[in-house]
């Protein structure tokens, strides 16, 4: 069987975050699975995200996991709500700590990983003018 998750990877090479939707409840689900976790159904679809997120929760690194990431400290990894339901862990970038509020509006970037790879990140929304 396929890896479910390489679709997810393959579009974060490219700057993209897609989403699998199962097309029996319209549902969509973060991490990808084989079968839609609300329904168990299988016709699943990806779909570009919006991008439209809000902070649900976060923490501030300050202790390195790993030497590859000893320059990047401190640094925010924050768990969102995306427009579209599903919650995904990421990168909060461009937020000042004094500046981090629970519900706050956020958009999607990407940004290149100690590693190399591209991954999502997510930074406060332009206001409206
Ligand atoms: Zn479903």
């Amino acid at each position: 069987m396929a890896d479910p998750i390489a679709p997810l990877l393959d579009a974060y090479a490219e700057d993209r975050l897609r989403l699998p939707i199962c097309e029996d409840c319209g549902t969509a689900h973060l991490y990808p699975r084989a079968r839609c976790p609300h329904c168990g159904g299988t016709r699943l679809a990806w779909r570009e995200a919006s991008g439209a997120a809000e902070l649900a929760s976060y923490s501030v690194v300050h202790r390195a996991p790993s030497p590859d990431f000893a320059a990047e400290v401190p640094y925010v990894v924050a768990l969102v709500r995306l427009a579209e339901g599903p919650q995904m862990m990421a990168r909060l970038v461009d937020v000042p700590p004094d500046a981090m509020r629970i519900g706050m509006r956020l958009a999607l970037r990407f940004a290149a990983m100690p590693g190399g790879e591209r991954r999502p990140v997510f930074a406060p929304a332009e206001t409206p003018p």
